[in-house]
């Protein structure tokens, strides 16, 4: 049986006792941990990834869950890295000053960026099993996608009668929130995914309340629950409400995933014109300057353009412009090169404006973005 004990360890910690050579092989952790594993030998050094690492650690952002195996206690080595090697070895290295990030290696930052390096709390999962179990899951996580594995693992961490009752809406073949997401939800029930996009759902939801939340907190917080009604209750609140207001004969094709909740949330409150926006939808789906369907309802929601990601000027028209302009900024009246000026509708999108020489003008940068703030 495998058990698996979330633990936190800062940087400051394991990188204690880094080694690194032939006879001792590769260990930090004070030397209880294996960072070079026997199975792991075929690992290529990532420059890219290694920069990404410490820039992550530096901006305080969250690295992925790492996982250790616990061998045993009495073992030479107690512990060794079943995935995150990499993330360990770039931290290793670069606390012991081998390689420079933004031309400053650890021993030229200042004092207060150093502790606030070694101060970086790492997310490990230490997993205890048998020796077959370690490979086979070692093959799980470096070949099925990550989301798919942290569910698995949530559940089996926060095991209990939360996580039992919410399998049995969202976790089993042909389930309740199947059968009412299959339309809206992407992924699939036994991979989870049904489950973690509730959770991540709620969590969002109870965030955007003012209580800052994740899947795992949310787990945490529910584990000893006798049920789990209120995750099945918004869930079901959330789709009823996307189903309810949009017709899903109509757009089944651009309603799979949105973030509905953040939708419900939002706009649950007010009556929504729901013919209005069927013909507004209907209409931005025959438009070709919209090029990316998924983003019709949220932009019909929330009038934000982003989200139909409308079409830009192709290269060719823009140099044909610039020349056409003599090189010069058709606002600021400047001569650029071409590749400071961006191409720019003169009648925007909004007013019927489309992407067609005639409606392209040359803008330098600044007089761009002034024109585009207004
Ligand atoms: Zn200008």
């Amino acid at each position: 049986m495998m058990t698996i004990t979330p633990i936190e360890v800062t940087v400051r910690e394991i990188t204690r006792g880094y080694i690194n050579n032939d006879e001792q092989g590769v260990r930090g952790y004070d030397g209880r941990l294996d960072i070079r594993p026997p199975y792991q030998r075929e690992f290529i050094y990532n420059d890219r990834e290694q920069q990404a690492v410490i820039n992550t650690v530096l901006n305080g952002y969250p690295l992925n869950v790492m996982y250790w195996v616990h061998r045993s206690e009495d073992a030479d080595c107690p512990f060794e890295v079943m995935d995150g090697q990499q993330r360990t070895l770039a931290l290793c290295e670069y606390v012991a000053g081998k390689f420079s990030f933004e031309f400053k290696n650890f021993f030229n930052q200042p004092a207060d960026i150093q502790q606030k390096i070694l101060n970086y709390r790492l997310t490990v999962y230490v997993c205890e099993g048998e020796a077959s179990e370690k490979l086979e899951w070692f093959r799980i996580i470096n070949i099925a996608g990550k989301p798919l594995y942290e569910q698995e693992i949530n559940n089996a961490i926060y095991a209990g009668p939360f996580v039992s009752d919410a399998k049995r809406y969202f976790s089993k073949l042909n389930c309740a929130a199947y059968r009412l997401g299959k339309d809206l939800v992407t992924g699939e029930v036994k991979r989870q995914d049904f489950l973690r996009k509730a959770l991540e759902w709620i969590a969002q939801h109870e965030t955007r309340q003012g209580h800052p939340q994740t899947i795992v907190g949310y787990m945490a917080a529910h584990q000893h629950d006798p049920n789990a009604n209120n995750l099945w209750t918004y869930f079901q609140q959330v789709l009823n409400w996307a189903i309810t207001n949009f017709d899903l004969k109509r757009f089944r094709k651009i309603m799979k995933g949105l973030n509905w909740a953040e939708y419900y949330d939002r706009f649950s409150a007010v009556t929504l014109d729901t013919s209005a926006l069927a013909e507004q939808i209907s209409s931005l789906m025959r438009d070709s300057e919209v090029q990316k369907p998924t983003g019709i309802i949220p932009y019909v929601l929330t009038g934000d353009e982003h989200h139909l990601q409308l079409r830009a000027f192709p290269e060719d028209i823009k140099l044909a412009v610039w020349e056409r302009q003599k090189h010069r900024c058709l606002l600021c009246g400047k001569e650029f090169d071409f590749e400071f000026m961006e191409g720019d509708h003169i009648t925007p999108w909004r007013e019927g404006g489309r992407t067609v020489m005639e409606n392209c003008q040359m803008l330098c940068r600044e007089c761009n973005r002034r024109k585009g703030s207004k």
